[in-house]
């Protein structure tokens, strides 16, 4: 028999279906907006739906923006002719905070995992060298994570750039293994960038 009525056990299944949460958690998520008054409900599906639909890919680098092309593409102070990649827009937050970097990025929106069936295509791999055509570019830095996947793909970027003779150089180790770069303080993250070596 199930304990709860329809739309309870409805609105808990769509919980746990979001990433780091499980059953508990989304059956304690789920009593909480039962709980809450209505306009805050209504409120919070408003603001999930809006950015749902306003939120969309940066036509240049990839990352999560609203408009269509994100202010650091759109910034024309910035160099544009180094381009950092990152697994995904969280990392170019990270390096955005630290206010330091002056480039521009380009977000792969994961890494290659063959243990997970994630592949090259799977990522923003075709759109980076379809960037790099273009001959204002004269180095990229690899920012992926040092978890495995991270390096795979550092690893796969690298062999894929170094025929067309732009520079690529890969963050120092200072970002410790299986860290995600989100976690990183800036300190660190500036140092790992600074230290940076050509591969
Ligand atoms: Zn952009």
């Amino acid at each position: 028999m199930d304990l709860y009525t329809g739309p309870i056990n409805k609105l808990i299944e769509e919980l746990a279906g979001l990433p780091g949460i499980g059953e508990k958690s989304a059956g304690r998520l789920a009593f909480h907006l039962i709980n809450m008054p209505l306009p805050k409900v209504e409120r919070l599906t408003s603001v999930i739906l809006e950015a749902k639909q306003k939120v969309r890919y940066c036509r240049e680098c990839y990352t999560l923006t609203d408009s269509e092309v994100c202010p650091v593409c759109a910034n024309e102070k910035r160099d544009h002719s180094v381009i950092m990649v990152v697994e995904n827009s969280r990392d170019l937050a990270a390096y955005e905070k630290t206010g330091k970097y002056s480039g521009i990025y380009h977000v792969l929106h994961g890494a290659i995992s063959p243990m997970l069936g994630i592949g090259p295509s799977d990522i923003r791999l075709k759109e980076l060298v379809e960037r790099l055509k273009d001959d204002k570019v004269a180095e990229v830095i690899i920012a992926t994570n040092s978890s495995l996947e991270g390096e795979t793909t550092a690893m796969y970027i690298s062999k894929l750039i170094k025929p067309t003779g732009i520079k690529v150089t890969r963050i120092a180790s200072g970002v410790p293994v299986g860290g995600d770069l989100e976690y990183i303080d800036e300190v660190t993250l500036l140092r790992a960038l600074e230290g940076r070596i050509e591969i």
